[in-house]
């Protein structure tokens, strides 16, 4: 009994296992601290485990060592470590306990209960541990130095904890995924093969090693934030981590966002070469720069201020290297940098905020954040949430959306009977809001076809008013977007506003623009036949605009065409222009389109598109837009 003692405790050691625990321990932190890891509190609990391992590997060599180099039979000091070796192999188990109930987001009246009963076994079995420890009743070495196991207090408190693992693996193993938990079960499976090889060959070397295979499973399925090897980017995720981060220590940061819509869809992604490139950007240009991938076509590199204190030459680099590559590659860019902004940071809202200044660059520039971005963002966040509470009252008379309309003249009749309405909002904190400052937000939110619908109720009601005072109301057009249109109500929807007023349905019109997508073609097709058989009709808005496809207009029974103000403007550059504009109207003509003329400003727009085939012209010359309600001082009686 006495050899078998002595042969497990000292001769069944080396210390190797122990050293490469040590390595490993250090190799885990150094590949978390460099691949931006979100700091999760279990994170903090996983880096806890992590040094304490590394602690308990230490004592293990340690107290192995205080054997070896005992003198005169005393034995003090492998108590002392012994000791001091299970209680840090019992707090990984603690810490492990509750990285688990962390990592399972278990409530406090589940979570309280378990680390009681945990911290409970804790402190029972370190104090029976220490206690049988100096009253002998335990682990001793003799006289001959012979080492007895006496009672086995380690290996009840080693029961005891991986009861309670096992139980919160079990019990609540629905609220991790199971791929997740599946990993952790293989981990701590190989962790009882390894104790029972090494209980079976007289070992004791591999007992911290066997803690920290559950170790290598967090590290590997929960804390690690690989690198897109070929972008050295990390992903978004990291972000609002790295910011919150510095911004509680204040630090500053120096910010780059470069963004390649061409590349910002499905499916497509930055090709080898250029990864290459910006791999290299993100790497030569800022010390300690970190490449985050937002998505396909957007990268924005951060690095702090301190460490790059002239951060404005190297910017001044890295925008005229990034020319001789733009040479190269002539993708359209934004590029938005400079320094974060207290109030951003505060609130963590880079992606969003660098997106809002999106928005109102031109393509191929660089903008540099300033303060101004941030009262702009402000504004668009306003906005965007007034924009929700409009969608969600779905109140279709809200006072926030103002119709405001825009006279068209009649050729034919040489009167004012059409008009286009064209939205506003009238918001309580800013005032005026113009289309362009928020068009594209409702789209991009889903809120657009309210919107629609609101304009659709109050142009009802204006036609309505002027019907009933006895004016001559040929129509009033309504802007629709493509993207509403995909929502399978649309037609529903549009065509009880009308009928639900009363009105007949030729009185209104809908204006949309070409769409490039194929699909959206198709939508479009059958949502004008749909319509048009009750009479509505359509026009074919910003012709000249885009890239105009002729047989896909063609194959839609457009009423109206309206030519874009930018043709108005080219037709008076040169004579084939000119040419150009007015055999393209002239070609609409006979086919029995009409053709109304866009933005005609001056006498001379007029003149040319009159003699351009016009049947209606739109402009400034006749009138800005104005509130609809004033739309009756354009309009003439029947009869006048
Ligand atoms: P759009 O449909 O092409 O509307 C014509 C725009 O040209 C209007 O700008 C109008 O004010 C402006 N305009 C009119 N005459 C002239 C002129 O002589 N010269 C110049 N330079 N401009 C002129 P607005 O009202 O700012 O609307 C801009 C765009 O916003 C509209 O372009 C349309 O695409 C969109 N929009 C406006 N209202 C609505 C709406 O109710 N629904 C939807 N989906 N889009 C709307
Ligand atoms: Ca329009
Ligand atoms: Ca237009």
């Amino acid at each position: 009994m006495n050899e078998i003692g002595q042969h497990i405790y000292f001769d069944g050691y080396s210390p190797v296992a122990d050293m490469v625990v040590i390595a490993v321990c250090i190799v885990m932190v150094v590949l978390v601290s460099t691949s931006y890891v979100t700091k999760t509190k279990a994170y903090k609990i996983f880096l806890s485990i992590v040094f304490v391992l590394f602690l308990a590997a230490l004592t293990d060599i340690i107290y192995h060592n205080a054997y070896v180099h005992a003198v005169n039979g005393v034995y003090t000091w492998v108590y002392i470590f012994r000791n001091l070796y299970h209680i840090f192999l019992f707090t990984i188990f603690l810490l492990y306990i509750y990285y688990i109930v962390t990592l399972q987001r278990l409530e406090k009246d589940k979570t309280v209960p378990v680390m009681i009963v945990s911290l409970g076994i804790f402190v029972g079995v370190v104090v029976t541990d220490i206690i049988t420890t100096i009253s002998g009743k335990g682990f001793r070495i003799d006289q001959n130095g012979v080492a007895i196991t006496g009672m086995n207090v380690f290996m009840y408190g080693y029961m005891a904890f991986v009861c309670v693992v096992i139980f919160l693996m079990f019990e609540f193993r629905a609220r991790l995924y199971r791929q997740v938990m599946n990993g952790f079960y293989g981990t701590m499976i190989v962790s009882f093969l390894v104790l029972l090889f090494q209980l079976r060959r007289g070992q004791t070397s591999l007992t911290v090693a066997s803690f920290l295979f559950p170790v290598i499973a967090m590290l590997y399925l929960i804390h690690s934030n690989p690198y897109d090897i070929e972008l050295g980017a990390v992903d978004s995720r990291a972000l609002e981590d790295m910011i919150r981060y510095n911004y509680e220590r204040k630090n500053d940061l120096v910010f780059m966002s470069l963004f390649l819509p061409d590349f910002n869809v499905e499916g497509r992604s930055i090709s080898k070469e250029m990864s290459e490139v910006i791999r290299n950007f993100a790497a030569n240009f800022f010390r300690g720069g970190v490449l985050f991938q937002i998505n396909n076509g957007h990268v924005i590199l951060i690095a702090r201020k301190k460490a790059n204190p002239d951060y404005e030459n190297k910017i001044n680099n890295i925008i005229n290297a990034f020319y001789v590559e733009y040479e190269k590659f002539q993708f359209d860019y934004k590029i938005v940098m400079g320094e974060s902004i207290e109030e951003i940071s505060r609130k963590n809202e880079y992606i969003s905020f660098i997106k809002s200044i999106h928005r109102r660059m031109e393509m191929n520039t660089i903008h540099l954040m300033e303060y101004e971005d941030v009262e702009e963002f402000n504004k668009f966040e306003y906005i965007l949430s007034e924009l929700g509470d409009i969608y969600r009252g779905r109140d279709l008379r809200d006072s926030r959306v103002l119709a405001y309309c825009q006279p068209v003249y009649n050729l034919k009749t040489g009167k004012y009977d059409t008009a286009e309405a064209l939205m506003r909002l009238k918001l309580p904190d800013i005032g005026m809001v113009f289309p362009d400052q928020f068009i594209p937000l409702a789209e991009e939110n889903g809120y657009i076809h309210v919107l629609t619908e609101i304009m659709l109720q109050k142009t009802c009601d204006e036609i309505k008013y002027l019907m009933k005072e006895g004016y001559e109301v040929n129509r009033i057009s309504v802007n629709v977007s493509v993207l509403e249109m995909r929502d399978e109500s649309f037609t529903e929807d549009f065509g009880k506003i009308i009928k639900d007023n009363g009105i007949p349905d030729e009185k209104i019109a809908i204006e949309i623009t070409e769409s490039q997508s194929e699909n959206d073609f198709m939508v479009m097709k059958n949502m004008i036949n749909d319509l048009k058989d009750n009479g509505i009709k359509f026009y074919l808005d910003d012709f000249g605009t885009g890239y105009s496809n002729m047989e896909r207009i063609m194959e839609l029974p457009f009423d109206i065409i309206k030519f874009d103000r930018s043709l108005v403007i080219a037709s008076d550059h040169d004579p084939r222009s000119r040419k150009m504009v007015a055999s393209l109207a002239n070609m609409f003509d006979d086919l029995n389109y009409s053709v109304l003329y866009e933005g005609v400003e001056t006498d001379s727009d007029e003149e040319r598109c009159k003699s351009m085939s016009a049947s209606y012209l739109q402009g400034y010359k006749y009138s800005r837009p104005i509130p609809i309600i004033e739309l009756k001082k354009f309009f003439s009686k029947v009869g006048e």
